[in-house]
């Protein structure tokens, strides 16, 4: 059920670069498209398969994830850097050049470094990029509005969904950044309440 041919997988050599949520979701769609390869990179190390001892309950433990998606069919690598697109005279994409790279955590903060003479290809008649939610649009309409964004690229309110702007609120993704259908659900009735009771004692 393939649309234009530039968009779909079939018969191409994909890969996706994130290894998160929505790059299981591409793996699966470009397996069901026919894809004739799937190889999915992810930049950070694989994660643990069983809660390490320095994620104790109840904090929610940050876990290796096979999903049905990955059943289908992939080649997973980790710890793997995009260094550029490689296309042909004719602009046709090749493939990746790519690099593995190690992180060193014991600063507190993650500090990536390339391996030396790591160097590798990757061949690929399709990418796709799945690397993550990295905040709201600065678009032209928050811009009119003169609505400001966090440092964490979203659209802050008070616990009335109130944003800096009188008579303008925000719920969702665009409130909490990245997150979840049932949160927008959730936050989408809060916010019609919301903006019920600011109406009715106006
Ligand atoms: C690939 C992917 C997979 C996901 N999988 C899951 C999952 O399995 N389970 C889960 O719980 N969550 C999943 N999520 C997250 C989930 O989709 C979001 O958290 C949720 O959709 C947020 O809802 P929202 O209403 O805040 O924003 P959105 O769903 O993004 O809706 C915003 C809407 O506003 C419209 N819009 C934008 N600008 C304007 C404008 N100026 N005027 C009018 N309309 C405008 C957009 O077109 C869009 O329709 C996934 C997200 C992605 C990207």
């Amino acid at each position: 059920m393939c649309l234009p041919a530039h968009l779909c997988a079939s018969g191409k050599r994909v890969v996706v670069i994130g290894g998160g949520d929505t790059g299981s979701d591409c793996v699966g769609t470009a397996n069901r498209q026919g894809s004739l390869s799937v190889h999915q990179i992810e930049i950070m190390d694989k994660l643990p398969e069983e809660r390490p001892l320095n994620q104790s309950w109840p904090e929610f433990p940050r876990l290796f994830k096979h999903t049905s998606s990955h059943e289908e069919g992939v080649t997973q690598d980790y710890c793997v850097l995009t260094k550029s697109f490689q296309v042909n005279a004719d602009g046709k994409l090749e493939g990746l050049n790519c690099a593995k790279v190690q992180w060193d955590f014991s600063s507190g903060k993650p500090v990536m470094k390339e391996i030396d003479n790591s160097d590798f290809f990757i061949q690929a008649d399709m990418v796709i990029l799945a690397m993550g939610f990295t905040g709201v649009e600065d678009s032209k309409m928050l811009k009119d509005l003169g609505l400001p964004l966090s440092s964490r690229s979203i659209v802050e309110t008070d616990t009335e969904y109130k944003t800096s702007i009188e008579g303008v609120f925000a719920c969702g993704d665009m409130r909490r950044g990245q997150s979840l259908i049932v949160h927008a659900l959730t936050e989408g009735k809060y916010t019609a309440q919301a903006v019920d009771h600011w109406l009715m004692n106006k």
